[in-house]
């Protein structure tokens, strides 16, 4: 068989920045899907892509061509610091055409703590799902490769489930935490590695610290204004789940909004709303300002010096994610170029007001720019009213279409996908799966997937992958 061509840029990083480690052995490994048209990207033929089935997904054989490795990083976790995180169940295979390969649920590291390293089915479910349809949908993300299910059971908050190996591709895994794990160590020349890596890695053209910095809060800026523009919640924006290629990363307790609230949570343990919907600039923005501090000692030897050089970085952040985000939703609104910005806020407080659901809403409004009937607007005749002074349908129409999505992954269509795979029965899965995979279509037989959730359907809080 010819070889796989992995490449192992981060494993040839120094020691402390990861540690070996394989993964661990699971008695029953059964394919559940593999994404081919994302394994073609990355090289693989079909050839060798059916070589690798659940024996490698599932980590209980490994070509030799690859280095198992578990990433070294810190993070702040709902504003306090933990000096050290790392991957506790996640082992880094390699890179293929640049791109890493990590296996998610594959038995403990050093970095577990008191974790068993491995993940539930659920979890597995979700993140397949989220990720690929945030993909089809246009935004910077992380794939799925491949999901597993392990033959072994796992004890969580549901008691004991099925388990599964989730394999994730990434620009990379580099977050605002691996810098952060190398500050809180005082580690310059390790910071300055990293750097390096990173500039190398996703930012060729910038030529300094500062310059990487002010890179990442322009991907975080847009990444963030297109996050809110569907009505995603992340829903855990900690340090360590912030990429530093840009790519939404770490689907656990997130979801996108039925009903419109900006104050809106999914995770069950984010009782202050630190990371909700409207919160999520502001939070990406404190990311940032953690990620440019530990870049100071690289900036300039006068500390005060390398604080006003962040700063001024810093400070472009807003002005950057509100062009983004008025920009998108202008477009989602079809409104003409001089429409005053507060028509936006007029229409998120309606929207709120009158319990409407945000991707219907949008979904609607296309429909209704493009002279179909819909009786969607009926309870709000007055805003229809202003709307109409300010859109502009004949020339927005076709970037309506490209900005409001028919279909999102509903919460409760998830849940029910994770269910049926609890009992065995994939088939849910898949069908989201393909159908999630032309998001601004009109598809045939997926009507039902439009439909908000009955009020008994409502999920109101996801839980985490551990
Ligand atoms: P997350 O909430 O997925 O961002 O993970 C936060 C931290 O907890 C990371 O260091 C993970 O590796 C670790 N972690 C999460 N689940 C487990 C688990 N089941 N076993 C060991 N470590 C875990
Ligand atoms: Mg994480």
């Amino acid at each position: 068989m010819t070889p796989i061509p992995f490449q192992h840029s981060y494993a040839a990083l120094p020691e402390r920045f990861f540690a070996s480690q394989k993964p661990a052995q699971v008695p029953n490994p059964e394919l559940i899907r593999v994404n081919k048209e994302l394994a073609q990207d990355l090289g693989l033929d079909d050839e060798t892509l059916s070589s690798l089935g659940a024996h490698f997904f599932s980590g209980n054989e490994l070509p030799a061509e690859t280095m198992p490795i578990a990433q070294a990083y810190a993070g702040h976790q709902f504003g306090g610091f933990s000096p050290q995180l790392g991957d506790g169940r996640a082992i880094l295979l390699g890179e293929l055409n640049g791109r890493d390969i990590q296996l998610k649920g594959s038995g403990r590291t050093p970095f577990s703590r008191g974790g068993d390293g491995k993940s539930a089915l659920g979890p597995v479910i979700r993140e397949y799902l989220l990720s690929e349809a945030m993909y089809a949908l246009g935004v910077p993300t992380t794939r799925a490769l491949a999901a597993v299910s392990t033959g072994e059971t796992v004890l969580r908050q549901e008691g004991e489930v099925p388990g599964g190996v989730f394999t994730r591709v990434a620009a990379s895994h580099l977050r605002v935490g691996t810098f952060q794990f190398f500050a809180a160590r005082q580690d310059k020349e390790a910071l300055q590695i990293l750097s390096d890596y990173a500039i190398r890695r996703h930012f060729p053209e910038a030529q300094s610290p500062l310059e990487l910095l002010k890179a990442v809060i322009t991907k975080q800026a847009a990444l963030v204004a297109h996050w809110m523009s569907l009505g995603f919640i992340h829903g855990v924006m900690n340090t360590d789940n912030c990429s530093v290629s840009g790519e939404t990363i770490d689907y656990g307790p997130c979801a996108f909004m039925d009903t419109f609230h900006p104050q809106t949570v999914f995770s069950s343990i984010d009782r202050g709303g630190r990371y909700s919907w409207e919160n999520q600039a502001m939070m990406a923005h404190w990311n940032l300002t953690r990620f440019a501090e530990t870049l100071l000692p690289l900036m300039a030897t006068e500390p005060e010096e390398a604080v006003a050089m962040a700063e001024q970085a810093l400070a472009e952040f807003k002005p950057q994610f509100k062009k983004h985000y008025l920009s998108r939703f202008r477009c989602k609104l079809g409104l003409h170029a001089d429409a005053p910005e507060e028509f936006l806020d007029q229409t998120l407080g309606v929207m709120a007001n009158e319990k409407l659901d945000f991707t219907l809403f949008f979904r609607e409004l296309t429909r209704h720019a493009a002279g179909e009937a819909t009786n969607f607007f009926d309870r709000v005749p007055t805003w229809l009213a202003d709307w109409k002074q300010l859109a502009a349908p004949t020339e927005t129409l076709a970037k309506m279409r490209q900005e409001n999505p028919i279909l999102i992954p509903r919460n409760h269509q998830v849940e029910a996908a994770i269910q049926a795979a609890y009992q065995g029965d994939f088939s849910v899965f898949h069908r989201l799966t393909e159908a999630w995979q032309h998001p601004y279509e009109e598809q045939h037989g997926t009507e039902d997937l439009e439909r908000p959730p009955l009020p008994d359907e409502v999920v109101t809080a996801t839980f985490c992958g551990t």
